[in-house]
């Protein structure tokens, strides 16, 4: 694929996540967090990014200001993200619920499953290389699977999501490592190893016969775009420079 078409690929994706955004914005289905909302948190960051977080649900300073993680989980995450040399416009910033629940509850399963559509599609379009799934209600979402983080964390896997195969990384959520300050240090250590998995580049991709048709994107963008850099490559422009056209969240 010539970079003129990687490129515009690009934005058709960037575009269609807008729409999905547009969508969420207007979501009722669920009741109480519709009603109770004063924002619905898309998420934020780069529309390209190689890199993914999702993390829980909004809380009351997400659901001020419409952006996921500004309050002090994720002051700590923009600091391990710092010590590892990439900042938050350089990947996507994402929660298992776009509503924050009310007093900060537990997301409800009915929840999670009535929000996942959105999650799942924007995985899809911004097409990370790897998620790093922060805490519980994510990596279990995502691995389809009840085991707890403090099983699975630091122990990346190759999860097919949708039609593409991905580095999923469970970590423990910042905010467990704000209240439980052993927790900061292995929430450090396994953030440390990101880079090293950011250097495989993608998994090899399932055989696109295999794998139900349920994304509107074209079948060839991906596994070119996707192919492993070469070592001191750029990674698709955002790890290495951000250009701020690609920054969605804000809009
Ligand atoms: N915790 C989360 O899981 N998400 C946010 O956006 C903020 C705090």
């Amino acid at each position: 694929m010539s970079d003129e078409a990687r490129e515009r690929s690009a934005a058709e994706r960037r575009e269609a996540l807008k729409e999905v955004f547009q969508r969420a914005r207007a979501c009722t289905r669920c009741p109480e967090l519709a009603a109770t909302r004063k924002t619905v948190v898309f998420g934020a960051g780069n529309a390209n990014a190689v890199l993914m977080f999702v993390g829980e649900a909004p809380g009351a300073s997400e659901d001020e200001q419409g952006v996921p993680f500004v309050g002090r989980a994720g002051k700590l995450l923009e600091t391990l993200l710092v010590e590892i040399g990439l900042s938050r416009t350089e990947v996507f910033i994402a929660n298992t619920l776009k509503c924050r629940p009310p007093g900060n509850r537990d997301p409800l399963p009915i929840e999670i499953d009535n929000c996942q559509e959105y999650l799942r599609r924007q995985v899809e379009l911004i097409q990370p290389t790897v998620i790093c799934t922060l805490g519980n209600f994510s990596t279990k979402l995502l691995r389809g699977d009840p085991t707890g983080i403090t099983r699975l964390h630091g122990q990346p896997e190759v999860l097919v999501l949708g039609k593409r195969a991905v580095r999923l990384y469970p970590i423990y959520h910042p905010a467990a490592a704000l209240y439980t300050p052993r927790l900061l240090e292995t929430l450090r250590e396994d953030f440390k190893r990101i880079p090293e998995l950011l250097a495989l580049g993608a998994p090899e991709q399932p055989p696109l016969e295999e794998v139900p048709d349920l994304a509107e994107e074209q079948p060839d963008e991906r596994g070119e775009e996707h192919s492993a850099p070469a070592a001191g490559a750029p990674v698709r422009g955002t790890i290495d420079g951000p250009a701020a056209a690609d920054q969605l969240g804000l809009f």
